[in-house]
């Protein structure tokens, strides 16, 4: 999913405070971000100007993930840059927040004693409070709870992109993934109602989105806190009849709790994408016991044949943990074959490496970097080839693409737009000479010409060869960019072109 920061910054005048916020590691923290922001343009704050050198912002908050590789070095690093740019700026405020802040809590204030305020995942909602405590007693605030105050969608937000947006459905994790550190972080799984979920994705489309991604750590057990076990997929069925949404997506869901109900919504509903995203892990019985997954290789490969069964273009994508401890030769193999199986459009690969606290960090057998390694770069050659020829047979084919609004190097030499075909395929496309140019949000429709294992791209021939459609969103692009300009909104009539920055391909 693209993370574009589409909706122009807000220009802050002198005497109002700046705040950046930056976010590691996963969707769920990228939502968590916006709501950050929200909370802090809610209590006066302005987005600073992007470009400007480190530290300009009055306010730096970190959205910490626990889960990657290298993540406390990553922020520690980035904490040791900021220290001499605070001494010189005393009224600078620094914050941690997020799952590593959950998880370390005052050994961030002992190794960081600059930074001023340590909040945690379930009290996100009290940042503003916490830095306005920190600047009125000169002292560093720390606070974390052990469980949820406010389900965070009930927060104020400041989305990222005015065509799609995330709702959250669920917060925590009933699972007890022996690798996941998100259990213990992010603690039992919370339903939101349904009604209320609604009611967001309606706001959202009222607001100009045309896309949602629904998100939990396990969408498919959606409803158990309510005693509704169909309730995912009367939600996407739901979600179905919100008129003016064109695209419903979800992450992530979890192969042990995926039932026939969530494929026939899946299939029933058009507006929900033919697109899934699966997380495999490994392809080994018995690592697959030793994570503590409850399913196995055959029932996930039963899942995925049932989906295309319905859903005949599916893309299937999937996360893989190469390395976990005491896997063996032959239960990579068993990894690789299911890949070869599972034709997946594409996949997040990543090296096992030990989380403190979490099952897996205590077992024995732990392998040798060099092994992990060595089999991570079979593994992904293997789903390179297999993102290659899968891309390939996307060729000729008609795709309906989401313009995105990101701007990059490449894209400036090759003069090509990008965004997302409905099975989330990223699709750099040229506009013919003559035809109109698309604004973010806006859909166009062209032929796919060239296949790479991590793009298409679609350069039509001529302006018949190129279908756009204007959008709400399209809309919704204009009048942002007129409010932030501060020049007269369009209101989304044709013939106003604020130009358009463009992806770079990805190669
Ligand atoms: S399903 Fe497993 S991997 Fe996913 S969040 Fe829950 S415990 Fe972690």
């Amino acid at each position: 999913m693209s993370l574009a920061t589409e909706t122009p910054s807000t220009v802050p005048d002198s005497d109002v405070r700046t705040y950046e916020v930056r976010t590691f590691g996963c969707q769920m923290n990228v939502h968590d971000s916006e709501r950050l922001s929200g909370l802090l343009e809610d209590a006066g704050l302005a987005r600073v100007e992007p470009g400007l050198p480190e530290g300009a912002a009055d306010v730096v908050v970190f959205n910490t993930c626990a889960v990657r590789e290298n993540a406390d070095n990553k922020l520690y690093g980035n904490l040791g840059r900021l220290a001499p740019i605070k001494e010189r700026r005393p009224g600078m405020q620094i914050a941690v927040g997020g799952c590593l802040a959950q998880k370390d809590r005052d050994t961030i204030l002992k190794k960081a004693p600059w930074v001023d305020v340590v909040f945690g995942t379930h009290n996100v909602g009290s940042l503003p409070a916490l830095l306005e405590r920190a600047r009125h007693n000169q002292e560093a605030q720390l606070e974390i709870l052990e469980a949820l105050e406010v389900f965070p969608s009930t927060l104020p937000t400041r989305r990222d992109s005015v065509h799609s947006g995330w709702v959250s459905i669920s917060v925590g994790c009933n699972n007890t993934c022996t690798f996941c550190i998100v259990p213990s972080l992010r603690g039992k799984e919370r339903d939101r109602r349904p009604g209320e979920i609604l009611a967001e994705v309606e706001a959202l489309v009222a607001d100009g989105a045309i896309e949602v991604t629904l998100l939990g750590q396990n969408v498919n057990s959606y409803g158990v806190e309510f005693g509704d076990r169909f309730a995912f997929g009367k939600l996407l069925r739901a979600c179905g009849s919100i008129e003016g949404l064109e695209r419903v997506r979800f992450t992530s869901p979890h192969p042990a709790a995926f039932t026939d109900d969530v494929i026939d919504a899946m299939a029933e509903t058009p507006n929900v994408m033919p697109v899934l995203h699966m997380p495999l892990q490994s392809g080994s019985d018995r690592v697959l016991k030793d994570m503590r997954r409850s399913y196995r290789s055959k029932k996930f490969l039963g899942i995925l044949d049932k989906v295309r069964e319905r859903i005949p273009h599916a893309a299937i994508t999937t996360d893989i943990i190469v390395g976990f401890p005491g896997e063996t030769e032959e239960d990579f193999q068993a990894t690789l074959d299911v890949v070869e199986q599972a034709r997946f459009s594409s996949a997040f690969t990543f090296q096992y490496s030990k989380r403190p606290g979490t099952p897996a960090a205590e077992l024995p057998d732990q392998l040798p970097k060099a092994v992990v390694q060595e089999r991570y770069e079979r593994l992904t050659a293997l789903q390179d080839r297999i993102s290659a020829e899968e891309n390939a047979r996307q060729l000729g084919r008609e795709v309906e693409v989401l313009v995105t609004a990101q701007s990059g190097r490449k894209a400036d030499e090759t003069h090509r737009l990008s965004g997302r075909s409905a099975d989330q395929r990223l699709v750099h496309f040229s506009v013919p000479e003559g035809a109109e140019q698309p604004r973010p949000g806006d859909l166009v429709t062209v032929t796919v010409t060239a296949a790479a294992p991590f793009h298409l791209i679609a350069d039509p021939a001529d302006a018949s060869a190129y279908r756009l459609r204007r959008s709400r969103a399209g809309d919704a692009w204009d009048r942002a960019q007129a409010e932030s300009c501060a020049v007269p909104a369009p209101g989304g009539g044709k013939g106003v072109s604020l130009g358009m920055p463009a992806l770079p391909p990805r190669d």
